[in-house]
Order: structure tokens, then C-alpha cells, then sequence
């Protein structure tokens, strides 16, 4: 592995700085940044540098990573008045991990390459465990030499990464990922209402759709940790789901594709944002059903 790249991280949340974290363990010299300065702490005991600004981890570094809210603030940082695209040389990278557009990456990408800067989309799955774990999966659009050099990089923080095509690829296949993903979810949802009101128990809608057609990732995942314990702390917050489908009825628009699945999932994750959900994990939408329904799943168990 070439640890001779200067890595540069911007953006230490949730996400950022457990990665952040792995590639400083995994002996790369760090240069980062965050507006919260408490995130930079557990970053500068571990040896990295903290920067002052965007800019000035842009000076120092040969790639650059950014995990950020959203597109409005990933296209500040990088083009806005002293963003990191004015500081860097030429012949640096640019990986951006956060969940954003496939458009605003294509718009970034294309003002950085009128400086010689190459742009990288870098979604990732796997959340908060899997970033501290250092086994996200990566999807990443990017030009193929310019996977090969930042793949050395990527595997301090990921286990199966995929060089998906070009730049804006990795944005689209996360989009189409949490678009399933979200509607699964809101369709669990109400399946295990209605199953609660004919009368089923939720460990036998476990065990029979569990081995059964209806099966999906989200029961594994949901039912019996956030569901059945009625704890819905930690996990994939609402917030960043309603954004994922908001994502993919964007690319919708951009691209003339009806979504009426996702419209309805959307709506439904809205109105448990609406009911003070935001932050809980996105399986609180069944909260929605009970409130709507009158039913209680926990209630209905006894
Ligand atoms: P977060 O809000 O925890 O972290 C974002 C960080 O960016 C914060 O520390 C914030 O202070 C910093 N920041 C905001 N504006 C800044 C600026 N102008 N300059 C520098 N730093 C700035 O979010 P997160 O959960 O870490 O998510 C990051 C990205 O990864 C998002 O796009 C999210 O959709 C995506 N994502 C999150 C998860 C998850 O489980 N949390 C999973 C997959 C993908």
C-alpha cells in the first residue's frame, strides 16, 4: 500500500470520522477539517492535523475526502467563495462519500476538471458499524486510473468496494439502493399492522414470511432489533431516509421516470418526521401505522 498519499478529510460525523479515524490507524498522514471543532479531538490525539479551514487541507493533500450533509453544503465546501477546488494542485483527487445527486456530482466534477482536479462519487453502506468496523461498501464512479489510485485508500475503510463507471455511478446505484430500501421499509410497515390486526403475532410473521417470498432485508434487519424491542435508537436515522428518496425523486425529475412508489414512501416518512421521528431509526415509521390505525404491535403481543 502507497502511504505516501497525503489524505486530506473533511467532514468528521457520523460517518467521517470513524473512517477518518481507520485511515490515520492504517498509517496514512491525515490533514482535516470539520466546522464542529469537538469532532477534530479524537482526529488530533490520533496524530492527524487538524486544519484551520477547507482550504487548508486542500494545500496539503493529494486526496481528498469529504463525508457532508447534503449537496448544498458538499457544493459550498468545494465551490463556494475560498472552497477547496481554489486550493488544490493539480493532479489532486477529490472523493466525495456523502449521499448526494448524481447531477451535483456531474456539476462539481465538471468545475474541477477545468482545474486539472479529478472527481470521485464514493456513496457508502453499511452505516455507523460498518464505517467504525472499516467494512462500508463503496460504490464509486470514477475514471479507472483513478479508482486504481485512491483504491489503496479505500480499502482501510471498506470491505467490498465496486468501481460502479463514471463519476456520477456510485450517487446513482446508492439512490437506487435506499430507494428500495425506504419503500421496503414503509411496505414492512404496514404489512405487520395489518397482520397485527387479523390477529398474527410478530414472531410468527418472523419465522413463516422470514422463509417465505415476502422476506426482505429490512425484516432481518428491523424486525426483531428495532421493532420487537420497541427501541428505535442508533440504526439509519428517518431524516437521512426521507433525503435518500428525496435523492432518487430528484434524479426522477432530472431523468423523466415516474416514482410512485417512492412519492408514497417519501410521504409516509415525512409524516413520522411530522410526528417528531426524525432522528430515531427510519423503522419508527411503524409508529405512523399505530397512530393511523390504532393498532400496537407490542400492545397486541400480550
Ligand atoms: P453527520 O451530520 O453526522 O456529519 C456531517 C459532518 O459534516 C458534521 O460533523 C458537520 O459538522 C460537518 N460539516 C457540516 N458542514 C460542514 C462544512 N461546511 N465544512 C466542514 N464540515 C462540515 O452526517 P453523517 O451521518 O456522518 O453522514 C454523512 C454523509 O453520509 C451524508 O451525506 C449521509 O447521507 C451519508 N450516509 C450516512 C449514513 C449513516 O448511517 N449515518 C450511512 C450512509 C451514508
Amino acid at each position: 500500500m502507497d502511504k505516501k498519499e497525503r489524505i486530506g478529510f473533511i467532514g468528521l460525523g457520523a460517518m467521517g470520522k470513524p473512517m477518518a479515524v481507520n485511515i490515520v490507524k492504517a498509517g496514512f498522514p491525515v490533514s482535516c477539517f470539520d466546522v464542529n471543532s469537538d469532532n477534530l479531538q479524537e482526529l488530533k490525539d490520533l496524530g492527524a492535523t487538524a486544519a484551520e479551514n477547507g482550504g487548508q487541507v486542500a494545500e496539503t493533500a493529494d486526496i481528498i475526502f469529504t463525508s457532508l450533509p447534503n449537496a448544498a453544503i458538499v457544493e459550498t465546501v468545494m465551490a463556494g467563495n475560498d472552497g477547496i477546488f481554489s486550493h488544490c494542485q493539480k493532479g489532486t483527487v477529490i472523493v466525495d462519500m456523502s449521499s448526494v445527486s448524481p447531477s451535483s456530482t456531474l456539476k462539481m466534477a465538471k468545475i474541477a476538471a477545468e482545474s486539472g482536479i479529478a472527481y470521485v462519487d464514493a456513496p457508502v453502506s453499511g452505516g455507523t458499524k460498518g464505517a467504525v468496523a472499516g467494512t462500508l461498501t463503496i460504490m464509486v464512479g470514477a475514471d479507472k486510473n483513478v479508482f486504481v489510485r485512491i483504491r489503496p485508500v479505500l480499502e482501510v475503510i471498506g470491505k467490498d468496494i465496486y468501481h460502479v463507471g463514471a463519476t456520477g455511478s456510485g450517487d446513482a446505484i446508492k439512490i437506487v439502493n435506499n430507494l428500495m430500501l425506504g419503500c421496503n421499509m414503509a411496505t414492512l410497515a404496514e404489512a405487520l399492522i395489518l397482520g397485527v390486526k387479523c390477529g398474527l403475532n410478530l414472531e410468527t410473521m418472523q419465522e413463516i414470511i422470514g422463509k417465505s417470498s415476502g422476506r426482505s432485508y429490512v425484516m432481518d434487519a428491523k424486525l426483531e432489533k428495532f421493532i420487537m424491542e420497541e427501541e428505535y435508537a442508533g440504526g439509519f436515522a428517518m431524516d437521512l431516509q426521507y433525503k435518500d428518496l428525496g435523492l432518487a425523486l430528484e434524479a426522477g425529475k432530472e431523468n423523466n421516470i415516474p416514482l410512485p412508489m417512492t412519492a408514497l414512501a417519501t410521504e409516509i416518512f415525512q409524516s413520522g418526521r411530522a410526528m417528531g421521528l426524525g432522528r430515531e431509526d427510519m423503522s419508527a415509521v411503524i409508529k405512523v401505522w399505530e397512530n393511523i390505525t390504532n393498532v400496537r404491535l407490542a400492545g397486541d403481543q400480550e
